[in-house]
């Protein structure tokens, strides 16, 4: 999938007008595992809520591209451009979601084969055996029992096993690419990393495409080979994993990585970043970052950075090149 200067506005009457998702632009390579990372209402949600054009209203997509290549296809198809029965054609089928806290969403009164099978009648008539069938492989792929897992009421299962419920679900249709929004969030740190474990063995499996959102680093580094940035709707910084691990561009790329306590391997070193993002009703003008950011001068505060391209990666800051000499002569490497 191609985005494509996707925008998505929320109209709030007489509140004015937030814009959500702004000029944002990004590839998903076939079977990649990409993070979408910042934090909270930075816009990743809104995002990927965009991908499958299910924005709720007050919101809509304002403008943008969200070209698909089928496979074998010479021309990608534009999602935007399709009618909603098309489109809805396409969800779970092509491109399957899991929301933002959806493990608690489950219907507490139906057993999960039940789910599992409205599911996936709900995108394509099946039989209720074959559905079964396809949901047991489904589970074991997430390292769950069926015989036992069918047969229990969603609070039977841990929240650990509820969110493996939910990714078995969306395997249901095969789908070509899944979107993760905060899949472990809730979840203590061993689970978390067990779920992490399994989503890389899935995508390993199936070739699937992957887009996980989170707005903790420490979950980007175990799973995904490259990431996206995000800060007040819009991209800031795009690398290769191992590359912004290594040398992040962007201050606010930086102050992220400072605030994983596991990098530095001690609690002490951890420093949150400053401050708080902006109201996105009233985005500073310039950088959107730079009441926060420590590197700020008056072009920042005048100015919006472009997203350039640099070598294989891409960064929005008006002096990345400054931080990187300033930063590693206040901060050498261990
Ligand atoms: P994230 O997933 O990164 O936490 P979201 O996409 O949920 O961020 O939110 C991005 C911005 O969009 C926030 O400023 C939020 O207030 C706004 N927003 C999200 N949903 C709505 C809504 N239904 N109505 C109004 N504003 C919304
Ligand atoms: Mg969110």
């Amino acid at each position: 999938m191609q985005v494509r200067d996707l925008q998505v506005t929320f109209d709030l009457g007489r509140h004015g007008r937030l814009v959500a998702v702004d000029n944002v632009s990004f590839d998903l390579g076939r079977g990649e595992f990409v993070a979408l990372v910042g934090e909270s209402g930075s816009g990743k949600s809104t995002t990927a809520l965009a991908l499958i054009r299910l924005v709720p209203p007050p919101g809509f997509i304002s403008s943008g591209r969200l070209l698909w290549w089928e496979d074998g296809g010479r021309e990608p198809v534009d999602l935007l451009q399709l009618s909603p029965a098309q489109m809805r054609a396409r969800r779970w089928r092509d491109i399957a979601i899991i929301f933002q806290g959806a493990q608690n969403a489950l219907n507490p009164v139906m057993r999960i084969a039940e789910q599992m099978i409205e599911t996936a009648r709900a995108h394509h008539p099946m039989p209720r055996s074959e559905i079964l069938e396809r949901a047991a492989q489904c589970l074991r792929m997430v390292r769950l029992e069926p015989s036992r897992v069918l047969r229990a009421y969603p609070h039977e299962l841990s929240g650990g096993m509820r969110q493996r419920v939910l990714i078995a679900m969306s395997l249901l249709m095969t789908p070509h690419l899944l979107i993760l929004d905060e899949p472990t969030t809730a979840l203590d740190v061993i689970t978390q990393a067990h779920i992490l474990e399994i989503l890389g063995e899935i995508q390993e499996k199936l070739g699937l495409t992957m887009l996980l959102l989170t707005h903790d680093l420490a979950v980007v580094a175990k799973t995904a080979r490259r990431v996206l940035i995000m800060y007040a709707g819009r991209i800031v910084e795009e690398a290769p994993t191992e590359a912004l691990f290594e040398t992040p561009y962007h201050p606010y790329a930086r102050g992220l990585l400072q605030a994983v306590p596991t990098l530095r391997g001690d609690l002490t070193g951890k420093r949150p970043i400053p401050g708080v993002p902006p109201d996105l009703r009233r985005p500073p003008p310039g950088c959107r970052f730079h009441p926060r950011c420590p590197y700020a001068d008056e072009v920042c505060r005048q100015l919006e950075p472009a997203l350039e391209e640099v070598g294989g990666r891409r960064v929005a800051c008006h002096h990345w090149q400054r931080v990187l000499v300033e930063a590693s002569i206040q901060e050498p490497h261990p």
